[in-house]
């Protein structure tokens, strides 16, 4: 039977940048296509067919049973200078558990790649999932470019088709991740109860652009001032309320180390348990920078980008999951393809212990043998459920 770490380490240089260690597979770009050559090349082993559903997500089936199947997987895109285990340690792990399966009669099991995750490329995160559950316009998404200009649809080589049949035809979906967090403490694997609602606002701070060797100290309108302020206000917010928040985008205007800046424009991206929490964190933000751009001489508006409620996984799977693998049962921040179909199908998560809990950063890890346990769990789930 094949182990786990010969399996990771096919794809473990697939995208990787030598400098930083992190990966670049970006949707559709070389790097992705060959986690997708591989993929193909992993289900052709097993005799399994792939499906491919006109929005560039495949699917991968076992067995010939009629009735709804059971779907597992993740994705294999990475954010830039991205980590190794979010995303391909799903679909690595997928195919590892039906491996560990019998081939008693069961319902067909299909492992899927999902395309566009973590938006990196054209900007929509869960793309592939939005497509294949009809919540974005495939026209729409068609037209989406990436930083070079080029479109969704020359990436794709074609428009989206958008809903299929694909979704009528799976009874429950169960996604494997590796943990974005350090919430699984003692335990290797935990069940996954609900997706954190999630807002990200845009901030544009406006003051007067000048000269920074003539204009007087006490002359200046420095958006600059009130936007350092408002992340270190963002912090201290979320702290108190028990929320995440952050603000790791920002640009400036005329960005020149010689000139006090007419614009800061900032992106604060926030989570919180609940959604009245998450409103109320984004206020509390938005009040403070007010009350500090007073004081500066600014000016500062919020405008809201994209608030996604909560998404609680389907309570009786969830149930169902932590008993059959003796598991704890967590919520997280981060959001995931599972989030999406969640609105479709009965579905829930299993998470892989992070001894870091570092994520989105090349310093993402998880042990072989965590990863090796998670390979388990997930076929006693298939196991399970089909
Ligand atoms: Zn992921």
């Amino acid at each position: 039977m094949t182990g786990f770490r010969e399996l990771w380490d096919q794809l473990a240089p697939i995208g990787r940048d030598p400098g930083s260690g992190g990966y670049l597979r970006y949707a559709w770009e070389p790097a992705e296509l060959a986690c997708r050559d591989w993929f193909r090349a992993q289900a052709d082993a097993r005799d399994m067919p792939v499906e491919e559903d006109g929005n560039g997500n495949l699917v991968a089936w076992r067995g010939a049973g009629d009735g709804p199947a059971v779907l597992t997987g993740s994705h294999f895109d990475s954010v830039p200078h991205g980590g190794a285990y979010d995303g391909p340690l799903g679909i690595v792990s997928a195919f590892l558990a039906l491996d560990r399966l019998s081939d008693k009669p069961r319902k067909r099991i299909g492992v899927a790649a999902f395309a566009e995750e973590e938006g990196a490329r054209f900007g929509v995160p869960c793309l592939g999932s939005r497509l294949l559950a009809g919540v974005l316009d495939p026209d729409r998404a068609a037209a989406l470019t990436d930083r070079g200009g080029s479109t969704l649809a020359e990436a794709l080589g074609r428009t989206p088709t958008g809903r299929t049949d694909l979704l009528d035809r799976v009874g429950c979906f169960a996604e494997l991740h590796v943990e974005q967090g350090r919430a699984l403490g003692e335990a290797a694997v935990g069940v996954g109860s609900a997706i954190w609602p999630h807002g990200r606002w845009r901030l544009d701070f406006t003051g007067e652009g000048n000269h920074a060797g003539t204009t007087l100290m006490a002359d200046r309108h420095d958006p600059m001032l009130t936007f350092a302020y408002t992340v270190l206000a963002a912090n201290k917010e979320a702290r108190l309320s028990g929320a995440h928040a952050t603000m790791g985008r920002v640009a400036v205007e005329p960005n020149a180390t010689n000139a006090v800046p007419s614009l800061v424009r900032g992106w604060l991206d926030a989570r919180a348990a609940q959604s009245e929490t998450l409103q109320a964190l984004a206020e509390a933000i938005h009040k403070r920078a007010v009350e500090r751009a007073t004081r500066d001489g600014t000016a500062v508006s919020l405008t809201e980008e994209s608030v996604t409620p909560e998404v609680a996984f389907d309570g009786g799977l969830v149930a169902r999951l932590a008993r059959v693998l003796e598991a704890p049962v967590l919520p997280t921040g981060a959001g995931h393809d599972a989030g999406v179909l969640s609105g479709y199908v009965p579905t829930a998560m299993l998470f892989v212990r992070n001894p870091t809990g570092v994520s989105h950063s090349p310093a993402e890890q998880a042990t072989d043998a965590d990863c090796e346990a998670g390979i388990d769990a997930l076929a006693r789930v298939l196991d399970e459920l089909s």
